[in-house]
């Protein structure tokens, strides 16, 4: 089934805090042994201007993951992010998931999986993935439709996208940070 709870217009806004979880989250996942996906969700508000803002990211724990997916039980996961969203005064906005590198490769895109889990999902506005691969430091440009971040203690890069449901469409989304005024290099 196509279509969102609420329509916004780009960008989709993300807080500096949400940039900094979702890092840690994929981080996280990444340093496991077996590395694995990271899933969970997002929550924030729709703006008077009519953009998304994500504030907070929270980790899911249900289901299975491996390296290249995440299983997850539909009912429970959306009584976790209702009861989430009440605790941290937000709203469910979408559900994050990350991309780990494996074998100096990371996955570009959305599956179609992911696209279908997504779609499927009428609560969920938007989808953000989190590339996590390490490397050697090199500049990073962020464009207008991810985020990048390098971390200089562990030496791993991050790349955070965005989807948005569009009519049937799942498409890219513009994405900016909103910084708190804590300096912070991207
Ligand atoms: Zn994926």
């Amino acid at each position: 089934m196509a279509g969102a709870p609420f329509t916004f217009s780009p960008p989709v806004l993300l807080h500096e805090d949400a940039v900094r979880e979702l890092c840690r989250l994929a981080r996280r996942g990444y340093e496991v042994r077996n590395k694995r996906e990271t899933y969970g969700f997002l929550f924030g508000v729709v703006t008077g201007t009519g953009n998304v803002l994500v504030r907070r990211a929270r980790s899911y724990r249900g289901g299975t993951r491996s390296m290249y997916g995440v299983c997850y039980p539909v009912a429970d996961a959306r009584r976790r992010r209702r009861e989430l969203a009440r605790e941290l005064h937000q709203r469910y906005l979408g559900s994050f998931h990350s991309h780990v590198e494996i074998g100096g490769r990371v996955s570009r895109g959305m599956s179609t999986e992911d696209r279908r889990s997504f779609r499927d999902d009428d609560m969920s506005g938007i989808e953000a993935v989190v590339f996590v691969w390490a490397g050697l430091k090199r500049t990073l440009r962020p464009s207008p439709r991810s985020v990048v971040a390098y971390e200089p203690d562990t030496g791993y890069h991050y790349r955070i996208r965005v989807y948005g449901k569009y009519g049937d469409q799942i498409r890219k989304s513009r994405v900016r940070v909103q910084r708190s005024g804590v300096v912070i290099v991207y």
